[in-house]
């Protein structure tokens, strides 16, 4: 089961990402999480992403395809991952292809969750984020329990830097431009299955699962 699932930020494929891999035992390889723990741990990776990240722009492939590689050749792999926020650009999808090529591992399976601009901007504005597990709400439509704290171990919640307003309509664009040809690239293919995103949460979940029977069976 090796699957990309794409979307644009806000798009909630963070949210999804976290039922997917708990329902089908898969690993979830985000990039931008893994530029946020190397940042967290100040180490060189962290120091390369984080002028980047910080003003909404793409990390360079050398670096993000570098991480993937690694990532993907890790034994946890062997039965499927699903891979969230990569690839992003056209040669990043062509380096996945290699990769997967390299590894004898069958071709992906792409899946778009789709949410209009207007929203994304909404979405972004309130999301917060747990300081210590990374888990993620929003102001509005999906609150914690408790106001600044997460509910599933009390972290405090945050804001990311990236998602300060100023940023968010940069990082929107700088993704909007770059996600047609990778949509185009895996249609292609006969790969891509869009989703509608701006249903809610469960109704997203529900409609991904029949997606994901399907491919396993
Ligand atoms: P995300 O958590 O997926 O929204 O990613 C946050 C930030 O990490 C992005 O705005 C980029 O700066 C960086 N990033 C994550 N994934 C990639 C990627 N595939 N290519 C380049 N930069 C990335």
């Amino acid at each position: 089961m090796n699957i990309v699932l794409m979307g644009l930020p806000g798009a909630g494929k963070g949210t999804q990402a976290e039922k997917i891999v708990e329902k089908y035992a898969i690993p979830h390889i985000s990039t931008g999480d893994m530029f946020r723990a190397a940042i967290k741990e100040g180490t060189e990776l962290g120091l390369k992403a984080k002028a980047f990240m910080d003003e909404g722009k793409l990390v360079p492939d050398e670096v993000t395809i570098g991480i993937v590689r690694e990532r993907l050749s890790q034994p946890d792999c062997e039965k499927g991952f699903l891979l969230d926020g990569f690839p992003r650009t056209v040669p990043q999808a062509e380096a996945l292809d290699s990769i997967l090529e390299e590894l004898d591992r069958p071709v992906e399976h792409t899946i778009n969750i789709e949410v209009e601009k207007e929203e994304l901007i909404a979405r972004l504005s309130g999301r917060r984020i747990c300081k210590t597990c990374g888990a993620s709400y929003h102001l509005i439509f999906n609150p914690p329990a408790v106001e600044g704290k997460c509910d599933k171990d009390g972290g405090e919640l945050y804001t990311r830097a990236d998602d300060n307003p100023e940023t968010v309509t940069n990082r929107l664009e700088v993704n909007m431009n770059q996600a047609q040809p990778l949509l185009d690239f895996y249609q292609a293919k006969g790969v891509l299955t869009n989703i509608d995103g701006q249903q809610d949460i469960d109704k997203v979940f529900a409609d991904l699962d029949a997606l994901l029977q399907g491919i396993r069976s």
